[in-house]
């Protein structure tokens, strides 16, 4: 293996094992690290133990992961360029979160929003590793030093809270880790497929998944809000309801050289001298999407058909993983005085 990265700038992202992974997932994240593993030295994971701070079965968690890696290596990750780690298998990511525990306040886990989303969400599940989950985060990114964090937007107040992490350690305890910053792409907020907020794994009816064939994606697009067609005036993308149907439109035909262009350009045209026609619309899109997404589906069943393969890769990112965490904890532990001879 050709991976070797000790000397670039250091990225770590992960994904939560609670679902197949979505089209926001895609645009919010997995493209981005595509784009920083060409540069830097990067670990992409599979957050397992914050899945389980939400319901799930832990008949189909192990296969959850093993989706996910299948989809990170589908959608092209390389482990000739990145790690591909599944967070569990390295205890150091609890251990380092314990220690940074000590040092940060409760009251200001308790005014996350997405603590309290989720308290919303499943208000009978309302643990101790919710609350932990951006400390558990925090040392997920600080364990590997991360200075960049491909993930959507929703993900800033945590990194904003590893940033505190960071400083508050570096301040106690001497300089150690970096302030890690989150690494942007233009899909960084996929909306919902339902007109309300964002698109996500948790939510039925809110995504598209990077497995689903063509008739599918028709079908979930079909039940996406549309209005009369005679609102007329400039589309605002940021609005709830259609809104989020011309965001998708963006992102689907937003390429570099422009080709795509002017269908955007049509649906929007026909929106403002209102007479759009949202099932053409809607069909135009599912056949964009489905385009972007069959090379994905076509490489993941090379690794279907490889399961060895994608067991060796696991192996050989555990390894170089385990190295990297043990020497982390190793400092961290000098530091704050827990080296016992
Ligand atoms: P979900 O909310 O679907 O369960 P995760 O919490 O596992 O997703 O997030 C995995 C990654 O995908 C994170 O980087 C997150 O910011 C990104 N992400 C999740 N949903 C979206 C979205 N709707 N738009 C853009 N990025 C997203």
């Amino acid at each position: 293996m050709l991976y070797s990265g000790y000397m670039k700038k250091k990225v770590y992202s992960g994904i939560r094992a609670t679902n197949r992974l979505h089209i926001g997932n895609y645009l919010g994240a997995v493209k981005g690290m595509l784009t920083v593993q060409e540069d830097y030295d990067c670990i992409f994971s599979v957050v397992d133990l914050h899945a389980i701070t939400t319901p799930y079965d832990t008949k189909i968690l192990q296969t959850n992961v093993r989706e996910i890696i299948i989809d990170y290596l589908a959608a092209g990750l390389d482990p000739k360029k990145c790690l591909l780690e599944i967070q569990s298998q390295i205890p150091e990511h609890t251990e380092l979160a314990y220690l940074l525990s000590t040092i940060y306040p409760v009251s200001r886990l308790e005014d996350l929003p997405t603590y309290k989303d989720k308290k919303a969400q499943y208000p009978k599940y309302v643990n101790m590793g919710l609350l932990f989950y951006p400390v558990l985060m925090a040392a997920d990114i600080m364990l590997y030093k991360g200075e960049l964090v491909p993930v959507g937007i929703d993900q800033e107040p945590h990194i904003e809270v590893t940033r505190e992490i960071v400083r508050k350690f570096n301040s106690m305890f001497g300089e150690t880790f970096p302030q890690p910053h989150r690494f942007n792409t233009e899909g960084e907020y996929v909306p919902s497929l339902t007109g309300n907020g964002k698109m996500s794994k948790s939510v039925e009816g809110s995504y598209i998944t990077l497995t689903d064939d063509l008739e599918t994606i028709r079908k979930r697009l079909a039940n996406a809000p549309t209005d009369s067609g005679k609102v007329g005036g400039q589309i605002e993308r940021d609005k709830e309801g259609v809104g989020a149907l011309f965001t998708l439109l963006y992102l689907f035909t937003n390429k570099q050289d422009g080709s795509l262009d002017h269908i955007y350009e049509k649906y929007e045209n026909e929106y403002r001298d209102k007479t759009i026609r949202y099932s053409q619309m809607k069909e135009e899109l599912a056949n964009l999407i489905f385009n972007e997404l069959q090379p994905l589906q076509e490489k993941r069943k090379y690794f279907e058909e490889h399961p060895q393969e994608v067991d060796e890769i696991i192996a050989e990112s555990r390894e170089k993983c385990l190295i990297r965490a043990r020497e982390t904890i190793q400092e961290v532990k000098t530091k704050m005085g827990l080296i016992y001879r």
